[in-house]
């Protein structure tokens, strides 16, 4: 292999600078490190790799297939592969949610007018009360935005909307509007339940949200179910036509809540309804694995400190089918940054010396399940949480056309922010800002729970140049977002551009790389609305 005795010739030299070193393993990626893993996670064999399922299970014994070739280290004694204990919930039996003002009763259909996220601890839930709209139910102090400002929810059930204002910077509104924290804000004014409008069809709502992402969480030692993305407790989602009899039984117009919502004036009253929710669950404890494996440091006083490269390899696995494809093939989301996740490993470990810091390559379950794989590694961390020092996070990048520019999602609040200029410099290719901050992509990977732990992290994803000539970045990752992300067209055969992938891989080795090498470790620029508690020096 030409890198192999490049690398065996360059050693014999004695004298090498760092720079040298990766610019001739970057030198060295080619397409072929990349695609042929893509091929086969996103084949019909693992069946859409959906978590707790047989087709994940073989991609993490594929991937542990990969790094043990590689000559990696198993992350923990366990192994390469790391059993993550879970719960998952579903709905038992059939629902009921009975509406009620001035004398009218409206029974709604389960199914129809409503679905239900599941209860992640009780078999059997009941909710009876007043109802109180609190438009999206979210505070965002910091930029004068509250929509429980003097509204008394104490005993009520909250009805609200998703998302949050657009007024509220992307990564900022992304982290106030997840589900489990509209939950426990609602919690905190003393709500007694929360019920969801989703106002779209029942159909789309069951198949593109509810058979794909609900009902799961991971199990702390002591049994306890936890996500940081959903509800922990039942919650009524109410459709197109659930939100209709609902705003018409309380003779309000949502037109005209939703248009003053979108201006970023918050919307709440006193719904004058009861409402009556009554459902069974039932939880089954199972579990996933992620698998985690490491290259040893070469400086004795930092081969304790890591990096952390990570990528999920779970996705969505087998839906309705589109032209008579029933898997959900997730070639790029996330075959893509799993196959360059194992790219990664070969890239660090084709060095002549490894990096002085240790670095850890993860690949996650659970990821489209609310983040779950991410968030129990770092809270469940083969090594010391403290010492790790970044997060490189690969997900979902659409390598379609030729890279000129990345953004680099979460990168701006630590000095990990310098360490992708420098590294995109090196290759040509410019920093973008976020194409998309509708999307809220900061808080929808596997960097933000390291994030949220005081891990400073980065996430490259496609700027605002797409390269491709018809299309700016923009219009090119909202069309494929629109028309192939989660259904069964996200295949190998999609027209891959190997030439970005390379690119996207070039780019994430470099920045790990960097911090790998470095003297000080990453620091934070300040402290942070994400932080769950004050950042590590
Ligand atoms: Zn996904």
């Amino acid at each position: 292999m030409p890198i192999l005795l490049l690398v065996a010739g360059l050693l014999c030299v004695g004298v090498l600078s760092a720079q040298t070193v990766s610019t001739t393993v970057v030198n060295s990626i080619q397409p072929d490190w990349i695609a042929p893993h893509i091929r086969f996670l996103a084949s019909d064999l693992l069946e859409g790799r959906e978590t707790t399922k047989r087709g994940l299970r073989l991609a993490a014994d594929y991937v542990a297939a990969q790094f043990e070739t590689l000559g990696l280290e198993p992350a923990a004694a366990e192994g390469f592969v790391l059993r993550m204990p879970m719960r998952h919930s579903t709905v038992e039996g059939t629902p009921t949610l009975v509406i009620e003002a001035n004398g009218t009763r409206r029974e709604l259909v389960y199914g129809t007018d409503f679905l239900v996220q599941p209860d992640l601890a009780r078999e059997s839930v009941t909710l009876d009360g007043p109802l109180v709209f609190v438009g999206f139910g979210v505070s965002f102090p910091a930029h004068g935005y509250d929509d429980y400002a003097g509204i008394d929810a104490r005993g009520k059930i909250v009805v609200l909307l998703p998302g949050g204002p657009e007024k509220i910077p992307s990564d900022e509104r992304g982290h106030g509007t997840l589900f489990a924290t509209k939950e426990a804000t609602a919690r905190a004014h003393g709500a007694v339940g929360v019920v969801t409008l989703m106002p779209v069809p029942a159909a789309l709502l069951h198949e593109r949200v509810f058979r794909q992402l609900v009902g799961y969480s991971w199990r702390a030692r002591d049994g306890s179910p936890n996500t940081l993305f959903f509800e922990h407790a039942a919650t009524p989602r109410l459709t197109g036509t659930g939100t209709a009899a609902l705003f018409e039984l309380a003779g309000r117009s949502l037109a005209e809540v939703l248009v003053k919502l979108h201006q970023g004036t918050p919307q709440s009253f006193d719904f004058p309804v009861r409402l009556a929710f009554g459902s069974r669950f039932r939880q089954v404890d199972t579990a996933s694995w992620n698998t985690a494996g490491v290259i040893r440091g070469s400086d004795p006083a930092l081969r304790d400190e890591y990096v952390v490269y990570s990528a999920h390899m779970d996705h969505v696995g087998m839906g309705a089918p589109v032209n008579g494809d029933s898997v959900h093939h997730g070639a790029l989301d996330n075959a893509g940054g799993t196959a360059t996740l194992i790219a990664m490993a070969r890239a660090f470990a084709s060095l002549p010396t490894p990096p002085r810091r240790s670095v850890m390559f993860v690949a996650v379950s659970g990821e489209e399940k609310g983040i779950l794989g991410s968030d129990y590694f770092v809270r469940h961390a083969p090594v010391p949480v403290g010492q790790i020092v970044a997060n490189v996070n690969m997900d979902n990048y659409l390598m379609l056309a030729q890279v000129k520019d990345l953004a680099a999602y979460g990168a701006s609040y630590s000095t990990l922010d310098d360490v992708v200029r420098k590294s995109l410099g090196q290759l040509g290719v410019a920093l973008s800002p976020d194409a998309a901050p509708e999307q809220m992509i900061f808080t929808r990977s596997d960097h933000y729970p390291f994030m949220r732990r005081g891990i400073p992290a980065v996430m490259l994803f496609n700027g605002q140049q797409s390269g491709d000539k018809g299309r700016d970045g923009s219009t090119m990752l909202r069309q494929w977002l629109g028309n192939v992300h989660h259904t069964p067209r996200d295949t190998y055969e999609q027209g891959i551009d190997w030439g970005a992938g390379v690119s996207y891989a070039k780019a994430n080795f470099l920045i790990g790389y960097e911090v790998a090498s470095a003297t000080e470790r990453p620091r934070w620029k300040g402290n942070y609305f994400f932080m769950e508690r004050p950042a590590v020096p």
